[in-house]
């Protein structure tokens, strides 16, 4: 019997996950990307298994809190205001999505989703004997006062709904788990269901990796177009290698899927959530888990590179310059609660990475709407590391016909 063949454009966590899970269902696999394994947006994030992170990223709390952080050029939040009128439709999606009907409805999406991240990801590792890149340790958020703490009650008691874990530590008790933090933290909280991965890069080059020595190939080019013969792409154009033939195609372009997809009539609405990191690898500071602090949004991350501050959420558009200095003010924010914390030097690192958002906090899984042969896995925003190896299975599941875990409808792409 001939393989299957499945073309997956995207060589992220999500694109690498689906093409090893396809790979086990019988498909022979050709990843295509212009860039290296995991040298997306998946290179650079915070690291966190943030499987109970099911409260969307924007909710009714949080959308009070944005007029003052757009205030601040190197708050967490910030618009660059000649993109304004380009990310308006989004926003003003994102508004919607921000209602406590949705918000409970997106809460129940993303905790179906999480139901199966771990055993996915220790899936996809355990085979390349990588599993110990996955740190079984929960995460600490760090609180300044009692205000700070009272305003996450509504995220605590969500999580707690779902069964995930939370406790009030005093910030003798954060300190005791994380000597490095300092005396004038108020209070801390444990948060159960947030792993950490020493690197995320290695994640994906790690199943990349696996993918290649079973068969699978990768191709280092651009997708400039994608040709359809009545309903089905028949072929996509490379920049350097010419016309590809297809015969199932999965497009997981992290932010730049929505490109793609207008090409076959399908209209999402994706923006480029851009965060930034700094690594330190000469840190003076030693942590045992990835810790959130509540002033302004963020991790710290103990990787093998360095200590890692990632965060914030600047909306520029996919082609804007960076702002480094943004990747700056994440060192003096978490300043605040690392005392020891050493002065970036010239081991000193900054990054930044488009996060594919969409405005109701929920990827795009499954099946085009407009051609029979192809599917989508993109739009994980901030949740991407956490969910793309299940996303790979989902798709998986889906391209078989196997019967999947979870209710797929809130993750269709005729929803925008
Ligand atoms: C600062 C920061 C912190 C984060 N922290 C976390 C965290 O702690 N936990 C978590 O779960 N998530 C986190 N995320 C989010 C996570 O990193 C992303 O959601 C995830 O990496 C998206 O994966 P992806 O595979 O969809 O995209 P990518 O990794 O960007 O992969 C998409 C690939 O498609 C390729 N591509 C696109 N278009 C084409 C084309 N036309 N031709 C060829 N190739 C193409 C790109 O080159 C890219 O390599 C964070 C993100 C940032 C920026």
């Amino acid at each position: 019997m001939t393989a299957l063949n499945a073309t997956i454009i995207g060589a992220g966590i999500v694109g690498m996950s689906a093409a090893a899970f396809l790979q086990r269902s019988g498909y022979k696999v050709t990843v295509i990307d212009r860039v290296p394994p995991g040298e997306g947006c998946s290179f650079g994030n915070a690291g966190g298994l943030a499987f109970a992170e099911i409260v969307p990223t924007i909710h009714p709390r949080m959308l009070t809190k944005i007029p003052g952080w757009l205030m601040d050029p190197l708050g967490p939040l910030t618009i660059r205001w000649s993109y304004l009128p380009k990310a308006l439709p989004w926003l003003m999606a994102l508004g919607r999505n921000a209602m406590p009907d949705r918000v409970k409805a997106i809460t129940d999406a993303r905790a179906a989703l999480a139901l199966r991240v771990v055993s996915d990801f220790e899936t996809l590792l355990q085979e390349a004997g990588a599993r110990d890149l996955i740190r079984y340790q929960d995460t600490l958020r760090i609180y300044d006062n009692e205000t700070q703490f009272l305003a996450d009650a509504g995220e605590r008691a969500a999580k707690n709904a779902y069964g995930y874990e939370t406790k009030r530590l005093s910030g003798g008790e954060v300190r005791e788990l994380e000597p490095a933090i300092g005396p004038n933290v108020h209070c801390g909280a444990f948060h159960g269901g947030w792993y950490f991965v020493t690197s995320p890069e290695r994640v994906v080059k790690t199943i990349a990796a696996e993918v290649v020595k079973n068969g699978g190939t990768i191709l280092a080019d651009d997708v400039v177009s994608l040709e359809r013969d009545g309903s089905k792409v028949t072929h996509v154009t490379l920049k350097a290698n010419g016309r590809l033939a297809v015969d199932r195609l999965v497009i997981c372009a992290g932010a730049y899927s929505h490109l793609l997809a207008k090409q076959l009539g399908e209209k999402v609405l994706l923006e480029a959530e851009r965060g930034y990191h700094m690594v330190l690898p000469n840190s003076g500071v030693s942590l045992s888990r990835s810790i959130t602090y509540a002033r302004t949004p963020g991790a710290a991350t103990p990787m093998e590179m360095g200590l890692r501050l990632a965060g914030t959420d600047e909306f520029a558009g996919l082609d804007a310059a960076p702002n480094y200095a943004r990747a700056d003010a994440l060192w003096t924010n978490f300043k605040n609660i690392l005392p020891g914390l050493r002065e970036p030097d010239s081991a000193t690192t900054r990054w930044m990475g488009r996060r594919p958002g969409t405005p109701d906090s929920l990827p795009v899984i499954g099946p085009s709407k407009t051609t029979s042969n192809v599917w989508y896995g993109f739009g994980h925003g901030h949740m991407g590391l956490t969910w793309g190896p299940s996303t790979g299975r989902l798709i998986a599941e889906l391209m078989t016909g196997a019967k999947s875990n979870i209710d797929l409808s809130p993750f269709r792409a005729d929803r925008f």
